[in-house]
């Protein structure tokens, strides 16, 4: 039984029906309701936290784990070329910008350790260089990394839906998951409003929309909200102004700012300004403003669409797989979950199947004293943040 019906659900359900297992999937919503229909669709290797800072961090173990990430971008191309799934999926490259003249040292060191550990050939661009990529004043070099690219999220996501409906797997949409309990015989019996099942496994794939189901899990995820807008098509040659290889963009602000064009020439443009909630109006307004100050070229151009949905961060800035109370979980991607999640997915229907757990993986998923559901402890953490993006 997969809880959740986001790319972590649907990629556990497809590989467990492959695998002969008889499958049900519970989505709350619609299918693909969460953060699988509304990221901005930048693939790429590697977490929040940083190759350099892995190693430094883990050792052996975030060699590993960065390693996973290579893997989980290459199960992801695999996936889309052998199934044939068509979301307009191009392997772009990305670029990680530098926001203050201070942030080049950091990305010279994740270069270097790109190149030394992995034999990735990640490159330095200084300002001018960096000119011939984008056009803004406001950023002071970048690392540019060609192992990654850029897909359309609903498209990938209904992709992988048919592919775990063709296989066999029952999908249950509106239908959520309200209470487990152990079995005396073992398994689970999983409450919904229509009914319990009786299960021998159950996945949790419920990322940034953790409910209380879990407690255990809700304690140790903070969900937090991003948002997107989306312009109307511009032209060749103003898209091109702004972003001249149609790379993945992000910056190295903690607030940071992601943006890319859509394959029919929308710019699509997002990120936060604090954690206060917010509406989608307030955010379209912000974004707008940011996105204007970065590419200037772009003034008075529409914006068509805006929206919001929530990502899943944990304490270490690390997705966490394990089992708790019989439960295993696959969450906590911090953002960067669309590769992540197809190999949690994978990785969590193979294990459920009888496979190992990597070692790596075998971590303590830290949570905080108090923390129940009520982030009391964000204004602080985004003060904090938020000063030192302005320092
Ligand atoms: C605005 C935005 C932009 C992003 N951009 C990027 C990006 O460019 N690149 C990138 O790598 N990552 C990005 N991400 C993150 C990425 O989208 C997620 O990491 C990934 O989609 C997580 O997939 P998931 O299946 O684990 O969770 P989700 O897709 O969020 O699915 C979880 C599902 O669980 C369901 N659920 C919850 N509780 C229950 C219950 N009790 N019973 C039944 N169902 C339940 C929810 O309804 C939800 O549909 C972004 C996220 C957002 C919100």
């Amino acid at each position: 039984m997969v809880v959740g019906g986001g790319y972590t659900g649907m990629m556990a359900a497809a590989r467990l029906a492959q695998r002969g297992r008889s499958v049900a999937l519970l989505e709350k919503h619609e299918l693909g309701w969460g953060a699988s229909s509304r990221n901005g669709g930048m693939v790429h290797p590697g977490f929040k936290v940083g190759p350099a800072a892995l190693l430094k961090r883990y050792g052996d173990r975030g060699r590993q784990l960065y390693q996973a990430s290579l893997d989980a971008f290459a199960l992801l191309e695999e996936t889309i070329t052998t199934d044939r799934i068509e979301c307009d999926y191009a392997r772009s490259g990305h670029l990680h910008l530098a926001y203050k003249p201070g942030d080049m040292d950091h990305l010279e060191a994740e270069a270097r350790v790109l190149g030394e550990e992995w034999g990735i050939n990640a490159r330095v661009l200084d300002r001018d260089a960096l000119a011939a990529e984008i056009g803004s004043p406001v950023y002071h070099g970048g690392l540019l990394y060609e192992r990654s690219g850029g897909l359309h999220p609903a498209k990938y996501f209904a992709g992988l839906a048919r592919l775990a409906f063709d296989r066999g797997a029952h999908l249950h949409d509106r239908t959520p998951a309200v209470a487990l309990a152990r079995r005396r015989q073992g398994g689970l019996t999983v409450e919904t409003p229509r009914g319990a099942i009786a299960a021998r496994d159950v996945l949790l794939a419920t990322n940034g929309y953790s409910d209380g189901l879990v407690p255990w899990i809700r304690r140790r995820i903070i969900p937090i909200g991003s948002y997107i807008i989306a312009t109307e098509p511009l032209s060749d040659d103003r898209a091109l102004s702004a972003i001249r290889n149609r790379r993945m963009l992000f910056d190295s602000k903690n607030f940071l700012y992601y943006w890319r064009l859509s394959s029919d020439n929308r710019m699509l443009f997002g990120g936060r300004a604090s954690f206060a909630p917010t509406t989608i109006a307030k955010a379209r307004d912000w974004l707008y403003a940011a996105m204007i100050r970065v590419h200037p070229q772009l003034a008075g151009i529409m914006v068509e669409h805006a929206w919001g949905g929530n990502v899943a961060f944990t304490f270490d800035r690390l997705p966490h797989i394990g089992r708790t109370e019989g439960i295993t979980y696959a969450l906590g991607y911090c953002g960067t979950g669309v590769a992540m999640s197809t190999y949690f997915g994978q990785l969590a229907a193979d294990w459920i199947a009888g496979g190992e757990l990597p070692d790596c993986w075998q971590r303590t998923f830290p949570g905080l004293p108090l923390y129940r559901e009520t982030p009391w402890f964000l204004p602080a953490v985004g003060w904090y943040y938020a000063a030192l993006d302005r320092l």
